[in-house]
Formats: C-alpha cells, structure tokens, sequence
C-alpha cells in the first residue's frame, strides 16, 4: 500500500510538473502572439424578435501557429493572471473600435452597435477610462454604438470607484451590460447603482429553460428585474426555436446563440447581414 501511495504522489507531482510547463509555455507564447498579430476578433450577430440585426459581440481568437485556433475560455484567465489583458484588451477595443467607424460609414450598417468583452482586471486599471477614450477620438467612432460587456466579478470590491468610473465612460455615451448574469453574487443593492442599460442572462439558464423550472424562474426572474430597473435585457446562448418562444413570450426580444449564427470572422459576418437585408 505504501509502495502504491509513493508511486501515486509521484504519478501526481509529474502531472502537476507537466501542467506548470504547459502553462508557462502557453505564457510565452501569448507574448509572441501579441508581436506577431496572431489574433483575430469573430462577430456573433444579435437580433430582435423580427430576427433583424441589432450588432454582435465580438469575440477574441487565437490562431496559433502550431496550436490551431486557441479558445479564449483557454487563453483568457492566463491573460488576466498575467497581465497581458492589458495589451491583448487593448488591441481588441482598438479593433472593435475601428470596425464600428467603418460600420458607421455605410448606410446598411450606420445603427449597429458592437459590444466588446471588458475583463475586471482591464477595467480596474488606472487608465481605463483614458484608454477608451482615446481610442474612440482615434478611431472616430461613435460612444453610444459601443457596449461594454462587465461582470459581476467586477462588483466584488472598491464598488465606488468603478461606479465614478463607469459614470464618467456613460457620460461619453457608451452603454453597459452585466454579462452572465445571475452567475455571480452582485446584489442588487449594487445592481441599481450601477449606470447600466442592459443585463445579458447567462447561456447556462437558458441551456435548459425547457426542461428546468429552476431555470425557467430564474429566467423569468431576471426579466422582470430588466423591466423594474428599466434595462434592457438580452438571452444568450439561444439555441432552438422553443428557447427564442420561451425568452419571447416572456419579455426578452433580443437574443444571440447559435440558433442565429456562431461567432464569425468579419467577411463572413458582413455576407451575413447582406442576406438578412437582401431578405
Ligand atoms: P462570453 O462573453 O460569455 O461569450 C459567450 C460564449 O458563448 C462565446 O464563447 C460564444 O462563442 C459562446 N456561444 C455563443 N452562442 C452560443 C450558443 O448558442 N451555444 C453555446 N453553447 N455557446 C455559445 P467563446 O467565444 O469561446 O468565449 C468564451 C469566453 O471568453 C467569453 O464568454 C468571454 O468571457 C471570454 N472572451 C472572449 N473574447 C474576449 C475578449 O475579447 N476579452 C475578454 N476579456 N474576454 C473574452
Ligand atoms: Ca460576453
Ligand atoms: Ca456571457
Ligand atoms: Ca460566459
């Protein structure tokens, strides 16, 4: 038993090794990326009930040169232990940034809004809120089409400072959602403090809106809270056709998941919209 349990721990101490490695390696080769311009933003449409255009998300991708396509659920949390969200947030609001000005420019694409995923850790820094709006007077862009998408996460501490904060980006014109709500542990005592205009409910509620009361209520729950609070509300993760009923039927008119399109690179994203005005 004793001979076993040594070669357990030594089974688990090379594992651990091997994770150490992995991740430093990951590491370092997210700093390269940063130099050599391996990422990529793909656009995930947002509709109305009509199923017409509202914007998208834009989600960051990693094209590795070895690794393949990286998924940011991967590549994220380094990120944020790092550091390197700084730069990497940096370069996707610049991109976002530059692609809403050209959006801006053209008749068919003038009112769509693009919302862009804001890390606590981007957020807190000091220069936030200088970064933005340098970034909006180079690009050109207009404040009001750009959504900042926060967490809950973000509430957790010094919840005064980031309201002056979020109060002095409102002030500029851009808009705010509380992504994957209902995950988190916001109060809200919070919540109705904050300069918000829309709350995003988490795809993992409305996965099972079907078939789980639990989710179904919470649901429920959380748009009627949008509507008491005067947000906006949005489902992601929408699915089938039963789910956009459900969401519809219940007051949320505004959805994104898989049912519409998964997120895309731009070309395909702009073939996209041309077919639903061609439509
Ligand atoms: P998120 O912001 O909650 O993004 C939604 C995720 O759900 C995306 O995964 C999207 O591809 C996926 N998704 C969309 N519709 C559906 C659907 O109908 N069904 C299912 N099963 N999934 C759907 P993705 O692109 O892998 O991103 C994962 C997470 O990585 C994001 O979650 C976000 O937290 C983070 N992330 C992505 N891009 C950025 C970024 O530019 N900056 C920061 N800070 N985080 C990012
Ligand atoms: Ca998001
Ligand atoms: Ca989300
Ligand atoms: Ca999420």
């Amino acid at each position: 038993a004793k001979q076993a349990g040594r070669n357990g721990l030594r089974f688990f101490d090379s594992k651990m090794q091997d994770a150490i490695s992995a991740r430093a390696s990951l590491e370092a080769d997210l700093r390269v990326a940063l130099i050599n311009s391996e990422f990529q933003l793909h656009y995930q449409i947002q509709v109305n009930s009509l199923g017409a255009a509202l914007g998208a998300e834009v989600l960051i991708r990693w094209m590795h040169p070895q690794r393949g396509m990286v998924s940011p659920a991967q590549f994220i949390p380094l990120a944020e232990e790092s550091g390197l969200i700084l730069p990497v947030g940096e370069w996707v609001l610049k991109t976002a940034c530059h692609q809403l000005k050209v959006w801006q420019d053209n008749a068919l694409t003038r009112e769509l809004t693009l919302a862009v995923n804001v890390s606590s850790k981007q957020f807190r820094q000091a220069e936030f809120v200088e970064l933005v709006k340098k970034t909006l007077q180079s690009s050109g862009a207009n404040p009001s089409l750009l959504k900042l998408e926060l967490t809950e996460s973000l509430l957790l501490e010094n919840i005064d400072e980031i309201i002056a904060k979020m109060n002095e980006l409102k002030l500029m014109g851009i808009h705010f959602s509380i992504d994957d709500f209902g995950t988190g542990y916001s109060s809200l005592q919070y919540i109705k403090r904050l300069p918000l205009d829309q709350l995003k409910i988490d795809q993992s509620f409305v996965r099972d809106i079907m078939d789980d009361n639990n989710d179904a209520a919470i649901v429920q729950t959380i748009i009627a809270m949008s509507d008491a609070l005067g947000l906006n509300v949005i489902a992601e993760g929408v699915e089938t056709r039963e789910q956009r009923a459900f969401l519809d039927s219940h007051g949320c008119h505004t959805f994104q998941g898989y049912l519409f399109s998964k997120p895309i690179p731009l070309e395909q994203f702009e073939i996209l919209l041309a077919t639903k005005h061609a439509a």
